[in-house]
């Protein structure tokens, strides 16, 4: 029976999941050996860094992406990178098929005046600042300042947000970054703004996300009564679903008793950033409303506006994506998830998403090659193996044990090299 021999570059939730589709895929006539390549030590992606650490019934996917691992025809190279020392082009010659899977790693910017100061970041840097990725623990996140305001009307907005509005300790029984953790206990910011350049109809949170937010134990959660009053109007007799939802959630709130914490949440609509004001670090926002301009003081502007690919080299990328026809990018090259339709979707979305391309390659795919793998490209750099990643998965989760927490998560590669002992 011919086996293919298949690589996926990322080892986040798109990568796992085609790997799922491609062993559902298997029958008499075709079976898979698949490679899964991370650059990064750990494997899962948004699902490790990208996730809210208070969202952590979101993470329990992974069980499915160990199961997918556990199949005997499944390897893991963590911790090799693809571009530099090993190509594209290297891994289209060795495999019958290559899938990208690499996501949406750079935040989009807004283009106006100020964005460049320090205390103007992007999502991009802040969220995984906060989930302990190797590559951000150095980021300088002020916290030294009252207000802090984050741009955009998405679910990211709505996480950084909240990790910003939360009383601290809430999180110690969470897998946040300890450094994060360290840091966020010592911030004196107490007024977090949220702010979307569109009426609350057209806002891009879900629902679920809303409603979660009175049930928050140490924060204010002010949405102005009149906004959505309005929206509704807007929104007229015959509101999508979603829109209803979103706009029922938010009159929840916009209704509810005020609560009189330290801490406060306000929500800002038909608020398009204008400048950001400073001149050597941030001091302040400057908004244009129907009502002319608005300014708010801050120290931290947190944009959460949307995500873009990052080029991989001998991969054609367009508009922030990998260019493809609906999956296939070029010869035995496919694309999945983020960098194939963009930064849209939640983790499930994905899993659809990945059999419909892995339903094309299959469709594709004439004999076997048979011309070795990965492991021959491999030179010095230590490769963590599936064993080791379980090993350092295990370390990680007996030394939260004690502390509460799901997992103390390691930050630095060395430290996962040690957990694995290698
Ligand atoms: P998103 O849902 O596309 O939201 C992006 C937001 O940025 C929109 O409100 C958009 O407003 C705004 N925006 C774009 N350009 C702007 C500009 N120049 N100025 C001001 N605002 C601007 O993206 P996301 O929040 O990054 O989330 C990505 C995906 O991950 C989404 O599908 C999301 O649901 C998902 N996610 C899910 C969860 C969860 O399930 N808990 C958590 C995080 C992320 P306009 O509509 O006006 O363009």
């Amino acid at each position: 029976m011919p086996l293919f021999k298949v690589a996926i570059v990322g080892a986040g939730p798109a990568g796992y999941f085609a790997a799922q589709a491609l062993h559902n895929l298997q029958n008499e006539e075709r079976t898979f050996a698949i490679d899964m390549i991370e650059r990064l030590p750990t494997p899962w992606g948004l699902v490790r860094s990208g996730v809210a650490p208070d969202h952590p019934k979101i993470k329990t996917v992974s069980k499915v992406f160990e199961k997918i691992a556990a199949d005997p025809n499944f390897r893991l190279f963590a911790n090799v990178e693809i571009g530099s020392d090993i190509t594209v082009a290297q891994l289209q010659e060795k495999y019958d098929a290559v899938i990208i899977a690499t996501g949406s790693s750079l935040g989009k910017t807004l283009g106006i005046p100020g964005e460049d100061l320090p205390g103007s970041m992007s999502a991009a840097d802040f969220v995984p600042w906060y989930n302990a990725h190797p590559d951000f623990a150095d980021v300088q996140v002020p916290l030294a300042c009252d207000t802090a305001v984050v741009i955009g009307a998405g679910n990211v907005a709505m996480d950084v947000a909240r990790m910003l509005a939360l009383e601290p300790s809430e999180l110690d029984t969470t897998d946040t970054a300890e450094h994060a953790i360290d840091a966020l206990k010592t911030s004196v910011i107490r007024d977090v703004y949220i702010s979307a350049r569109r009426g609350p109809e057209h806002a891009a949170f879900t629902s679920p996300e809303l409603r979660e937010l009175p049930k928050l134990e140490h924060t204010n959660v002010i949405i102005n009564k009149a906004d959505i009053d309005t929206a509704i109007v807007r929104a007229g007799d015959a509101p999508e679903k979603d829109v209803k939802s979103n706009l029922d959630a938010m009159l929840l709130i916009a209704d509810s008793q005020k609560s009189e914490h330290e801490r406060t949440m306000h929500f800002l609509f038909q608020h398009t950033p204008k400048e950001i004001l400073g001149t050597d670090h941030v001091e302040g926002i400057v908004y244009s409303t129907p009502n002319g301009d608005v300014t708010i003081k801050c120290g931290l502007v947190v944009t959460a506006i949307g995500y873009q690919a990052a080029g991989i080299n001998g991969v054609p990328y367009e508009n922030g994506k990998v260019v493809n026809i609906d999956g296939r990018v070029k010869e035995n090259l496919y694309v999945v998830g983020w960098a194939k339709r963009g930064p849209s979707g939640v983790i499930g979305t994905n899993k659809s998403d990945a059999a419909a391309v892995m339903e094309l390659l299959v469709s594709d795919l004439k004999a076997t090659k048979g011309a070795g793998d990965i492991s021959e490209l491999l030179t010095s750099q230590p490769v963590i193996d599936q064993i080791a990643w379980q090993k350092i998965n295990e370390a990680e989760v007996a030394a939260g044990e004690p502390l509460g927490k799901p997992r103390l998560k390691s930050v630095k590669r060395e430290e996962f090299l040690k957990l694995a002992g290698m």
